[in-house]
């Protein structure tokens, strides 16, 4: 039977191309990478043979195992893990199963140098053999099948896979080394790297030569051992191994819990953004260990999905080795190592934030987003998480606490004021932002879709309600202005026209349906109109996103704002009482209302109407034509 022969996905061979052409200095990660899959499939059978012992039959010794001939120039890395059968090798060595391959993608730039720093943070995993390798030979058997296969590739767009001989379970990868790269054929340069990058393996990496196994790690679980034996270096290239992400962590985080339930944690939180952070499914990736055996890295119930940013390990001592699924969904001791996990984690933060905001800032432009969820998915955790969260605010470039608002209210200010909108510049321009700024009153600029829910859920902090600006009536004239505001604020160009409840009036009728109110505004100073959400009705940011995300059909009429004290307006107001005046202030109406829209970001009903008395208006302001 000859071998089959297939392509790889598209995405494999564009990543290939990259790996196989580039002068990363780096190349001998790819041995970690082959160590860490030999690693995960011991794990994986371990687990699997909990329930099905014969599996692994007698041969419970799980390691890895590198030897090389230098003749040949071949270096081969073997396991006595799970395995893979035919479809197996098709699809795992064929194609990048992993989430957030897409964007990764997409963000590839063409240049080698920012490629290459990018594919260092999502990692290679099996192709970076064919950094070294000319080509690479993959034979395994599954365990628990008696047919093995031969996997063979030149990492160039194809591969082959044919049936083999192989005597017992797992997997052996040897790799056809490129002529100048004969030092991974070396015993003391393989424990060098071995050493360097995968000592915190669990399992014994063996060297064999002549018959004879020398181990070149310490094989102990990184996460058993004291904490003062561990090197920073260490933990680095744990999480490395457990996160599949080769930035540096920004937190790690070591404990062993010893009261009513007992369990060791080591948790990372990562110095970049995963690629995968907003994946729909919002899973944590922590993984679960029962007493040192690998049980699953897919327990929601662990720990909280606003906490998903977490790398890393929880290792119990209490739950039973053969946990299923459905055991693990009620679980009253998973339910407990949640509860003080998420403990740990928001108290670790606190600590953090106190000792140096420039720090604290690097987590929060990463996962504040994420960390936002809290504040409406877990009400327990409410108080602990309320601090924790930082803004952008009108009163700094700086990034601002719920603690640094409070503390400079101004007298008479009794709401936490805020805007939400898509961008930070977007909102920044706001003109619903003028008269708070001219009174020197603070307020939060929120960009995260996840904004609009939180500040529902919350509505409180310290008693001072949440209130956004662009909803409801806003009373800043209890709060005194700025100062120099005040003198201006009281001179004559800057009183309001005796007759605004009659151009008010006059608008009204022109705009009917169009609006739901028409009112003068504290809000605003440059601008002469802005739009505003009626008290009791959806923020208007809130309803365009719903609307997008099509959650709701048909939005809630606003209310359209005048700014009494706007030049514009007081020319208006003049015109009151002149001949034909009303059919010309009603175009005017339009025009404001339309404006407003515009500023607002929403859509015109109808543009060419607009468009029409925009004409009009431009053309009688010009000189007649010769
Ligand atoms: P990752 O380890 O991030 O999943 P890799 O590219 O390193 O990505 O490996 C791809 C997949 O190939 C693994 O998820 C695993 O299913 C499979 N695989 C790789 N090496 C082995 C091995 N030695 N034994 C069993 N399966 C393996
Ligand atoms: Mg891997």
């Amino acid at each position: 039977m000859s071998a089959e022969k297939r392509s790889f996905q598209a995405e494999v061979s564009r990543l290939l191309d990259i790996v196989a052409h580039s002068l990363y200095s780096e190349k001998e990660i790819f041995l970690r990478e082959l160590i860490s899959n030999a690693s995960d499939a011991c794990d994986r059978l371990r687990y699997a043979a909990l329930t099905q012992p014969e599996l692994a039959g007698d041969d419970t010794n799980y390691r890895v195992v590198l030897s090389s001939d230098k003749k040949a120039r071949q270096l081969t890395v073997a396991d006595n893990g799970i395995g893979m059968n035919h479809d197996e090798l098709v699809e795992n060595l064929g194609t990048i199963a992993r989430s957030g391959t897409a964007a990764f993608m997409q963000n590839l730039s063409g240049d080698q140098r920012k490629d290459m720093a990018l594919i260092g943070q999502f990692g290679v995993g099996f192709y970076s053999a064919f950094m070294v390798a000319e080509k690479v030979e993959v034979l395994s058997r599954k365990a628990g099948e008696t047919a093995a296969w031969r996997w063979v590739s030149e990492g160039k767009g194809e591969f082959t896979v044919e049936p083999a001989e192989k005597e017992g379970r797992g997997t052996e990868i040897t790799l056809h080394l490129r002529p100048e790269e004969d030092e991974f054929l070396e015993r003391f340069r393989l424990q060098q790297i071995v050493r360097k990058y995968s000592d915190h393996i669990a399992l014994p990496i063996a060297f064999r030569e002549s018959g004879k196994e020398e181990t070149l790690n310490t094989a102990r679980a990184l996460w058993t051992r004291p904490r003062s034996e561990i090197t920073a270096e260490q933990y680095k290239e744990f999480y490395h191994h457990v996160a599949h992400s080769f930035d540096e962590p920004w937190l790690t985080l070591h404990n062993r819990a010893e009261g009513k339930i007992e369990y060791t944690n080591l948790l990372f939180i990562p110095g970049a953004k995963p690629f995968d952070l907003f994946d729909p499914q919002r899973k944590h990736r922590v993984k679960l260990y029962v007493r040192r055996v690998f049980i699953t890295d897919d327990c929601p119930e662990l720990l909280p999905a606003y906490l998903r940013f977490l790398r890393g390990i929880v290792d119990s001592e209490d739950l039973p080795l053969n946990v299923s699924r459905e055991m693990l969904q009620n679980n009253p001791i998973l339910a407990r190592m949640r509860g003080q996990l998420t403990k740990r984690v928001l108290g670790e933060l606190a600590k953090k934030a106190g000792e140096s905001a420039e720090e604290y800032a690097k987590f929060w432009e990463n996962f504040g987003a994420v960390l936002k969820e809290g504040l409406y998915e877990d009400h327990e955790q409410q108080e602990a998480l309320l601090p924790l969260m930082r803004f952008r605010s009108t009163a700094s470039d700086g990034l601002v606490s719920f603690e640094d608002y409070l503390g400079r209210m101004k007298a008479g200010q009794d709401a936490i004021y805020y805007i939400t909108g898509d961008s930070l510049e977007a909102v920044k321009k706001s003109p619903q932002l003028e008269g708070f700024r001219a009174r020197g009153v603070e307020v939060l600029l929120l960009s995260d879709p996840i904004d609009e829910f939180w500040v529902l859920a919350v509505g409180k902090v310290k008693d001072k309600a949440l209130k956004s600006v662009t909803r409801g009536g806003a009373d800043l004239s209890k709060i005194a202005p700025a100062e120099g505001e005040a003198a201006a604020a009281e001179g004559d160009d800057k009183k309001a026209p005796a007759n605004i409840a009659s151009l008010i009036a006059i608008f009204k009728l022109a705009l009917g349906e169009a609006v739901k109110d028409i009112r003068t505004s504290d809000r605003l100073t440059d601008s002469a109109v802005c739009l505003v959400a009626d008290e009791g009705d959806r923020d208007m940011h809130l309803e365009r996103l719903l609307k997008a995300h099509r959650q709701i059909d048909t939005t809630a009429k606003r209310i359209l704002e005048i700014n009494p004290r706007h030049a514009l307006v007081k020319r208006l107001a003049a015109l009151i009482g002149q001949d034909g005046a009303s059919d010309q202030l009603g175009d005017f109406a339009w025009l404001l209302l339309d404006q407003a829209r515009i500023l607002e970001g929403e859509a015109l009903p109808d543009p060419s109407a607009f468009a029409r008395r925009m004409s009009v208006l431009l053309e009688k302001g010009l000189p007649a034509a010769a």
